[in-house]
């Protein structure tokens, strides 16, 4: 039988609905959320990603600014850009959209974000605070997957997760997650050997590699959970995962499409982290 599709674009669009509300709330209590969003170099696919990301923010209600900066831009006034939005208070969420251009040190440049406003979760800080299992803010591809499975009723307790890829914005933290769901997890990644042996093992597996049709049906196990992070322009322009989707439906029990599926939940994540921002702004300031 072919597998669920897990609709991440049907499912984003109500989550962004009830996330409209949350701002109208919030706007009538005094704070209207404000997301600033940091690019530098006019690479085009990071053009697209965020001319999507203000277009959602804006659609929900929230506030966002677009701070455009040439791809000559220098550490130092990168860094001061930042610190001036740290202290912006109309500004509750700061998006520095990667990659950044050479040979500006991206890690830095993420470290000088307040880690109150770092939407993203890509703060050490933060990260740190995933791995110690009390999160704070959750990097949202990570977490806009797991809102999939979970959506979906994707059991994990006890079963076995596959991720493809150990990057900090997607392998690790969405392994980190799925080992707080009691899934027993592995990481595979470029230096990984027999990866179709692994692969075949998961009951869940999770593609972030960035190589079109790297999963093919024989390394899906019949009726695993399949969720396809990878973004690849191919040739024709068209855009695919990571995962052989044609092929891998007939045998995985879910599968996400791309596009369609994981992308516009990265993007609700995003605004959910940034109204979460805006949200503390209520609630009472320790005394002292
Ligand atoms: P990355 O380049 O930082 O990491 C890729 C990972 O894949 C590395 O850990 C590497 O070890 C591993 N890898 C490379 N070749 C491999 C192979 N042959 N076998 C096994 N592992 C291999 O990329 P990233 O930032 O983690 O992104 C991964 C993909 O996800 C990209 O296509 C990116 O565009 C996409 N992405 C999508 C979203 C979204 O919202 N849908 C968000 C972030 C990233």
């Amino acid at each position: 039988m072919a597998a669920q599709i897990l609709d991440g674009k049907s499912l984003a669009a109500s989550i962004r609905a009830a996330l409209k509300e949350r701002v109208a709330a919030l706007v009538q209590r005094g704070v209207k959320p404000g997301l600033a969003v940091v690019l530098a170099g006019d690479d085009p696919a990071s053009r697209v990603y965020v001319r999507n990301k203000r277009l959602a923010a804006t659609e929900t209600g929230v506030h966002s600014e677009l701070i455009e900066l040439p791809g000559t831009i220098g550490q130092r006034e990168l860094r001061e850009r930042i610190e001036g939005l740290n202290a912006n208070r109309a500004i509750h969420g700061i998006l520095v959209q990667l990659p950044l251009p050479k040979p500006i040190d991206a890690a830095a440049v993420l470290e000088a974000i307040a880690p109150a406003k770092d939407v993203d979760g890509f703060h050490e800080i933060n990260m740190g605070a995933l791995f110690a299992g009390r999160p704070a803010v959750v990097p949202c591809t990570p977490a806009g997957v797991m809102r999939l499975m979970e959506q979906a009723r994707i059991p994990l307790a006890g079963r076995h997760a596959v991720v493809i890829g150990r990057s900090n914005i997607v392998g690790k933290p969405v392994a980190q997650l799925l080992l707080q769901k009691d899934a027993t997890v592995t990481i595979c990644h470029s230096k990984s050997s027999d990866l179709s042996e692994l692969t075949r093992r998961a009951d869940v597996l999770i593609a972030a590699v960035g190589r079109p049709k790297l999963v093919r049906q024989d390394m899906v196990k019949p009726g695993a959970c399949v969720i396809d992070v990878g973004v690849n322009r191919l040739e024709d322009g068209k855009l695919a995962g990571d995962v052989d989707f044609q092929a891998v439906k007939e045998v995985a029990g879910w599968i996400t499409p791309v596009p369609g599926g994981v992308g516009p939940m990265t993007i609700a994540m995003l605004l959910e982290n940034c109204i979460r921002a805006a949200s503390r702004e209520l609630e009472p300031k320790p005394a002292g």
